[in-house]
């Protein structure tokens, strides 16, 4: 059993006024993103979209010294971006549709996805979003350590930091046993 891992496709990180934006980079993705969540979400399988949520009063966050703002809880910042969100809307009462508000950067950190996998006997894990050097990996390395198998698209992953994304990509295949497809 497989399951598609969405992460922070948000106007924050996509959009060309997002607060931590990606650009051109983020956006170019979008139509790959937007397929392979329909995919997913049409033929039954788990789609998590796993999002960064911020509280801007929150002084013990490390981020706070790390990032500007961003995914601000409340704000449109995170809102999907592109046609993800209103696809969302659409799809989310689905059974194989999931939410999870998560403030570190792995999917794994202070969520329950792991027992949500376990309990559908999900093995390979389709991870998608950004940054592929930021949220993304971390979220691989936490998944590689729990024991599951990863998929990464290498057109549904971007990063504002083209060195890192590389670096990320080649880390995910050499050191996480992770297929790039
Ligand atoms: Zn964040």
């Amino acid at each position: 059993m497989r399951a598609l891992i969405s992460i922070d496709y948000t106007y924050d990180f996509v959009a060309e006024d997002g607060k931590l934006t990606t650009g051109k980079a983020g956006q170019a993705i979008h139509d790959a993103v937007f397929e392979i969540t329909k995919t997913f979400t049409e033929s039954g399988d788990f789609v998590a979209y796993m999002i960064d949520n911020h509280d801007p009063n929150d002084s013990y966050h490390p981020e706070m010294k790390l990032f500007p703002p961003h995914n601000v809880q409340g704000t449109s910042g995170r809102r999907l971006y592109g046609k993800l969100q209103e696809y969302y809307d659409k799809t989310k009462n689905q059974e194989n549709v999931y939410w999870h508000d998560k403030r570190h950067y792995s999917a794994f950190s202070g969520t329950d996805l792991d027992i949500r996998l376990r309990e559908r006997e999900i093995h390979e894990l389709i991870l998608i979003g950004v940054c592929t050097d930021i949220c993304v990996l971390h979220t691989a390395v936490d998944a590689y350590n729990l024991g599951y198998q990863l998929v990464i698209p290498k057109d549904c992953v971007a990063s504002f930091d083209q060195v890192g994304h590389e670096w990320a990509l080649h880390h995910f295949e050499s050191t996480l046993g992770a297929k790039i497809v």
